[in-house]
């Protein structure tokens, strides 16, 4: 049986200026014990314009704190103002890469084509994508959460081979339980992290379905993140409000605790 280390992302979106990343992220490393870091990844996922700090802090204090961006281009490099390419992602040794986030979607309108295309852009720079996929409230409402996610999941998936696929993560964050207050109940969460995992073996083989990670996204707090962490296909949490508060982001990294 493939046992999965959980993933603890902290998705900082637009929070935190490149001094206030060193003095979090000191934070964290200063509380964080190697017994964490045994038992769970940990990483952090802030603005650009922090990476740079971040890294230095993680290389020269040799830290064992992932780092990676919330967005990368689909483009290789030119004439795309404002955006940022694997390849510039990759020269500051980041790891992971949020992809599809749910307010990616809704206000740079980030279909399945723009996702898949930045799936296959960061894996081509050696970044792992965290790839977001979740339903909006009107879609649990017509109880269309499971057929919805799994297409986002084909969409982003399309053409990329297994062996990419085993290392992916995916995080399951139903638009309407993020930064609401609002968790989704562990069965509600489980249910559909499951289709997902079903989803990857039907397209795949049970071996990369077996080792993909899952997490679980939407309003993750010390007080609920055990319960959803106790879901058999629930390998971790990507965290947005709560990861900016050091000492609640260490708790959920503890969640056995
Ligand atoms: C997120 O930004 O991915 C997220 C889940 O946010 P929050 O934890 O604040 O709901």
């Amino acid at each position: 049986m493939t046992t999965r280390t959980p993933l603890m992302a902290g998705n900082w979106k637009m929070n935190l200026n490149h001094l206030e990343a060193i003095a979090h992220v000191q934070k964290l490393a200063f509380a964080l014990t190697d017994k964490d870091h045994e038992a769970v990844e940990v990483a952090v996922l802030p603005p650009f314009t922090d990476l740079r700090s971040v890294q230095t802090l993680v290389d020269g204090d040799k830290l064992k704190i992932k780092y990676g961006a919330q967005d990368v281009s689909a483009h290789e490099s030119g004439a795309y103002t404002g955006e940022i390419s694997g390849a510039m992602l990759a020269k500051l040794s980041c790891t992971y890469v949020t992809i599809g986030h749910s307010e990616r979607r809704q206000y740079h309108a980030e279909d399945e084509a723009v996702v898949n295309a930045k799936v296959k852009a960061a894996v081509k720079h050696g970044l792992t994508p965290i790839v977001c996929v979740g339903e909006e409230l009107a879609v649990r409402e017509a109880g269309n959460q499971v057929a919805h996610t799994l297409a986002q999941v084909d969409g982003a998936l399309e053409g990329v081979p297994a062996e990419t696929v085993s290392g992916l993560v995916i995080a399951y964050e139903p638009v309407w339980a993020i930064g609401t207050g609002k968790v989704c109940g562990e069965g509600d969460a489980q249910e559909v992290c499951g289709a997902i995992r079903g989803r990857i073996a039907e397209l795949y083989d049970q071996d990369t379905a077996d080792k993909v990670r899952i997490q679980y996204g939407g309003s993750v707090k010390s007080g609920n993140v055990a319960k959803i962490m106790e879901q058999p296909d629930i390998d971790g949490a990507l965290v947005g409000g709560a990861s900016l508060d050091a000492d609640e982001f260490v708790k959920i990294v503890r969640f056995r605790d």
